[in-house]
């Protein structure tokens, strides 16, 4: 199986090799949830100081599911979460989903 840590082609110049959560809170905020009633590029309700989840240990199935991969290489060492949230949205295409 490939390893989800390895950037795609394209990505190896800038991607940092990040393994495991640093809690950057890109992930927390970029998508839309539906279970959480949650827009693309507003931070999740409960993502608290530090980007930690305040109810992590009943947080819906969905989070539990998510596992880090490349991408948090590409977002986690950027510096402000709004930065973070930009990259992670471009990643996957959808920067130009955000409502004006
Ligand atoms: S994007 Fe990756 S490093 Fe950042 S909070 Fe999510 S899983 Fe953790
Ligand atoms: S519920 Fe917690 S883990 Fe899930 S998106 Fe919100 S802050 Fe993140």
């Amino acid at each position: 199986m490939a390893d989800p840590f390895l950037p795609p082609a394209g990505y190896g110049p800038r991607s940092t090799l990040v393994r495991g959560c640093t809690a950057c809170g890109a992930c927390c905020a970029a998508p839309d949830i539906a279970a959480l009633d949650k827009p693309l590029g507003v931070p999740c309700v409960h993502l608290g100081a530090g980007c930690l989840c305040a109810i992590y240990a009943t947080r819906p199935q969905v989070c539990r599911n998510y596992a880090p991969d490349w991408v948090c290489g590409e977002v986690a060492p950027l510096q402000t979460l709004e930065a973070r949230v930009r990259r992670f949205l471009e990643i996957y295409g959808l920067q130009d989903e955000l409502p004006q």
